[in-house]
């Protein structure tokens, strides 16, 4: 049962062939069993699992049913749940219990999914390995033996649904947190456009650049997760106040005569990118041309500044984000003498040492003798980045590009911090410029590990963009289901 795609299992519950119950139980039962080894979640939420299947279930039988009845899922553990322990992967928010449920979350709910439990994910969502959780990291179900890194910061996620221990799940994306991790665990991830998914309730890092989204398996699965997920939300006031009509299954946008331009980023040309990844991107642009796109080069002259700008502007809003855990509002308090010594005690104790680099590095950019030469300065090229996109797609409809350099390295990896938020050069672009980007798997490398390539589009082109990623999902016919765990 762990085998169907969401749109399968949709299918299946309506005609009464499986409940949501035998669904639910079959999920449960993976996560008993590996959750252990893959870390893939904070906390597991059996009974509400079983409660959330029961109530889909009666829906169904009395024609009462909901978009998503049945559909077990594993939600990010940064999106606030009413009565459920809140993590955000943090010390400082180990045992915080929220008294409301985040806007996504409630979305889930309304759709009638089942929900398995809180995956994991680095602190704050500050990561690229997922390895900066106080929980410990979680590893990818893909040549389990090698102990491989899912993907940060949505890892826990990605290792649930790569491993069959829930059939989608959410992310955000704040500077490539869905779409890094999707590529190397061969999962599809979906980085909307911002303010396409409300963030009120997600625990923030930095709120110009956060983005909720979903992971899933298949590209009709992430849109049907999105189409939940997506709306209006008069609480955030970034909330885009418009609807998007996403229809699945996506109809193709390729064949049939039908013209679209496709762009490739110049500027990329110059990174240094693995053959695998080479070879398996030029293969994809191969079918897509002779699906009938054309393919143009485009220019975002700014685009290799991205990752400096980011690395200025995310630990700036993550400074100012993150002084609210002092304490006394919220999650762990460690006592001093006074309450500045009470502010220091609980923060040094609370936070582990990557968000603490953050903090340090976001409120050095935003002091006045350096404000205006780091974050203005950062925020110019912002500008310039966004702009730049505007400007290429005038010269074409979608824009594709590779997702990261290589397959997944092994967690015990050495990497400096620079190393690691090199890493993010290819997905950052896209959360300062707010446009939609999705990952999706573009086959395997020569070592049988999954790599994946970015679908781009312009403000409120998801639908295209998804559309487009269905094309490279098809062409490259692979099979992502890791063989360790799931070949059973
Ligand atoms: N790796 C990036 C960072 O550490 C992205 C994080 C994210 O998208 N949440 O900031």
């Amino acid at each position: 049962m762990i085998d169907l795609t969401i749109t399968e299992a949709l299918e299946k519950l309506k005609s009464g062939k499986i409940s949501a119950t035998e669904l639910t139980r079959a999920h449960l039962d993976r996560i008993e069993k590996y959750n252990g080894t893959l870390n893939s979640f904070i906390t597991v939420t059996p009974e509400r699992a079983l409660a959330d299947a029961a109530a889909a279930d009666e829906r169904i039988k009395n024609g009462t049913a909901r978009a998503l009845d049945g559909i077990p899922i594993a939600m990010k553990d940064l999106f606030a749940t009413r009565g459920i322990r809140t993590t955000a992967a943090s010390h400082i928010l180990e045992n915080f219990i929220p008294e409301y449920e985040s806007t996504v979350s409630q979305h889930f709910i309304d759709a009638g999914t089942v929900l398995l439990g809180k995956s994991n994910l680095d602190e704050f969502a500050m990561g690229t390995f997922s390895k900066t959780s106080y929980f410990g990291a979680p590893i990818s179900p893909w040549q389990l033996e090698r102990k491989l890194n899912a993907g940060g910061s949505s890892g826990g996620t990605t290792s649930a649904v790569a491993a069959g221990l829930a059939m989608g799940g959410t992310g955000t994306d704040t500077g490539g947190s869905i779409r890094f991790p999707c590529s190397i665990t061969g999962l599809v991830g979906v980085k909307p456009t911002y303010g396409l998914c409300s963030r009120w309730g997600c625990v923030a890092f930095a709120s110009s650049l956060d983005t909720p989204g979903p992971i899933a398996r298949t590209v009709d699965d992430a849109a049907l997760l999105l189409s939940v997920m997506a709306g209006h939300d008069p609480k955030d006031s970034t909330s885009a106040n418009r609807k998007t009509e996403i229809n699945v299954p996506l109809q193709p946008i390729l064949g049939d005569g039908k013209k679209l331009r496709i762009g490739l980023i110049k500027e990329f040309n110059d990174v240094k990118i693995s053959d695998d990844m080479k070879n398996l991107f030029e293969k994809r642009i191969a079918d897509l041309k002779s699906l009938g796109a054309e393919v143009v080069e485009v220019s975002i002259p700014n685009i290799l500044d991205a990752l400096a700008a980011y690395y200025v502007i995310a630990p700036a809003e993550a400074s100012s984000n993150l002084a609210r855990y002092d304490g006394v509002r919220y999650g762990l308090r460690v006592e001093g003498h006074d309450i500045y010594d009470t502010y220091k005690k609980t923060r040094a104790a609370g936070f582990g040492d990557e968000v603490k680099r953050r903090l340090i590095i976001g409120t050095a950019v935003l002091s006045s003798s350096s404000y205006e030469v780091y974050f203005m300065q950062a925020a110019r090229v912002r500008r310039l980045i966004a702009n730049a996109f505007n400007k290429a797609f005038e010269q074409c409809d979608l824009i594709v590009c590779p997702s990261g350099a290589n397959t997944a390295m092994p967690l015990e990896s050495d990497l400096t911090p620079l190393e690691y938020y090199a890493l993010d050069l290819f997905t950052v672009a896209m959360n300062l410029a707010g446009v939609p980007a999705v990952s999706v798997p573009c086959g395997l490398a020569t070592n049988n590990l999954p790599l994946g390539m970015q679908v781009v589009g312009r403000m409120f082109d998801d639908v295209r963009v998804l559309q487009l990623a269905k094309h490279i999902e098809q062409c490259a016919n692979m099979n992502n289901r890791p063989k360790t765990v799931m070949g059973e």
